[in-house]
């Protein structure tokens, strides 16, 4: 029990207006003050199930299946570990194998896993209007296998480095990065997207096990004024998905203010054109947690999670919006010139024994650039952060790889490929470099693997590998995540 948890008399006299008869309020209480049990799922653009439960068998973990979600494990180390080496710390974390997640915070993209899954084309767009740090859009590119597109966008642009950081570490390849309100979406990129997911910003109510001090500002008016922030993105994420799409709405607070009174908003706004899906058959029992419309209300003492609240509905048909905005100013990138073309890509059949990228290659300046495939329709629509993943920079010899190409697609490489050890990955992930236990005669970029995952470039030197990972991703001694 975390007898610290802030948990304000108001707080609960507002939950007594609208718990469900079902459900009790001290065992609601005493959840919120029950530690979370940690929870992460594995990333399988870079790990499968199998691999992972074999590697936790030998580390000597405890893992659970999260029923709902066939990647999610409630993980138990010993104390003593835990202590010694934080799981952000672990090679599975470095090598992006795993993401810590809640596991209540994994049901969202998997309100959206059928359509991915049913999708018969590599060719669609989806759109995570507020990503940042990115637990869900990573889930959701390792659904979507990597392919189609994915317009990840974070208001903040502290939170926005963290995402693109993460994106990094975890192999992801088919993002864009945009930095906007997502209020904006509607006006520029009206019906565009396949299908949504809105995470939005919330009064955070379900996170009090997680942040005991998750409730210190609590009040509410402060539910009201985020609610009507929630409106606005969740109007222009209906402006935005094409008519037949699926839109999710998801929050991690309790308050029907945020919650169903903005899916109301949003059936009200666009009435005729807009269904509810409903989520009772989400997973097995999931109907303990579905409300009488169909969302799911996950309270923390039904599975023993986070609070969170998910919604889906479909688009049925067209909506008139009279307000429609285009970006003005030229689309800065060029396509890479045949020529060079040719050139890099004998250089990574020889370096490396890649065939071939997927995707298209594009230059700006000295810098090449990977977009995926979905990218041409909507690439001039707004301005993003970042286009696919930055594979190069162009020098009067040829290209310099970046660090991106190995993490999204050093697992294409059969020649050039170093497994660090422990040790060696410690050193690299530090940013030094990593020293050899036997003299090479081998020369050129290599590919670093750990855990059997690609994580990063290197350069043969006699005695040791020239450690090539961006400064931008190290502080302090460690890589930049969010645990
Ligand atoms: N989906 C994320 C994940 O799973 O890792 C968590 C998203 S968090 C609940 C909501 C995010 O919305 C925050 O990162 C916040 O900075 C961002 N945000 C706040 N206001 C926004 C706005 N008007 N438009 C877009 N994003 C916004």
């Amino acid at each position: 029990m975390d007898k610290n948890t802030y948990i304000p008399e108001d707080f609960i006299e507002d939950v007594k207006c609208y718990l469900p008869e079902h459900l009790n309020l001290d065992d609601f209480i005493d959840h919120c003050q029950k530690p979370l049990r940690l929870s992460i799922r594995v990333n399988t653009l870079k790990m499968s199930i199998d691999e992972f439960e074999l590697e936790a068998q030998k580390l000597g973990w405890q893992i659970t299946p999260v029923p709902w979600c066939p990647e999610g494990f409630w993980i138990t180390r010993s104390e003593e570990e835990q202590a010694n080496l934080p799981i952000g710390n672990t090679a599975l974390h470095l090598s992006g194998c795993i993401y810590v997640q809640e596991a209540s915070s994994m049901l969202p993209p998997l309100a959206l896993r059928s359509e991915i899954e049913n999708i018969q084309t590599d060719h669609y767009a989806v759109l995570d209007m507020a990503a940042a740090p990115g637990s869900k859009t990573s889930q959701l590119c390792a659904l979507m296998e990597n392919k189609g597109l994915l317009v990840a966008n974070e208001f903040s642009s502290s939170r926005l480095k963290v995402l693109a950081a993460n994106m990094k570490r975890m192999g992801i390849a088919n993002c864009a990065l945009s930095h906007f309100d997502g209020k904006i979406f509607g006006d520029y990129m009206y019906e565009c997207f396949d299908h949504i997911q809105l995470d939005a910003p919330c009064s955070g109510e379900g996170t009090v096990r997680k942040d005991a001090s998750a409730l210190k500002n609590w009040s509410i008016q402060s539910n009201v004024d985020i609610s009507n922030v929630q409106k606005d993105l969740i109007r222009s994420a209906f402006l935005a998905l094409k008519p037949g799409g699926s839109l999710v709405y998801s929050t991690c607070t309790l308050t029907p203010l945020e919650n169903q009174q903005v899916c109301t908003f949003l059936l009200e706004e666009f009435a005729g054109a807009v269904e509810i899906i409903p989520l009772d058959n989400l997973f097995e029992n999931a109907n303990q947690a579905t409300t009488s419309e169909g969302y799911l209300h996950v309270w923390p003492q039904i599975y023993d999670s986070e609070g969170f609240f998910i919604a889906k509905f479909k688009k049925i048909s067209s909506v008139e919006h009279h307000n429609q905005q285009r970006k003005k100013g030229a689309f800065p990138f060029e396509p890479f010139a045949a020529k060079a073309h040719q050139a890099f890509s004998s250089y990574l059949k020889k370096q490396f024994k890649i065939k071939q990228l997927p995707g298209t290659l594009m230059q700006r300046d000295k810098e090449l650039w990977l977009f995926p495939e979905k990218l041409e329709e909507v690439q001039n629509k707004i301005k993003y952060a970042r286009l696919g993943i930055k594979v190069g920079s162009i020098h009067k010899n040829g290209v310099r790889l970046e660090h991106e190409l190995a993490t999204a697609f050093g697992h294409l490489a059969a020649t050039n490929v170093h497994a660090l050890s422990d040790k060696q990955a410690t050193e690299y992930f530090q940013g030094k470099d990593v020293r050899l236990e036997n003299p090479t005669n081998q020369t050129g970029e290599v590919i670093l693997t750990l855990c059997g995952a690609p994580v990063g470039l290197g350069k043969w030197q006699k005695n040791k590998i020239k450690n090539n990972l961006p400064r931008d991703l190290i502080a302090q001694g460690q890589l930049i995540t969010w645990v």
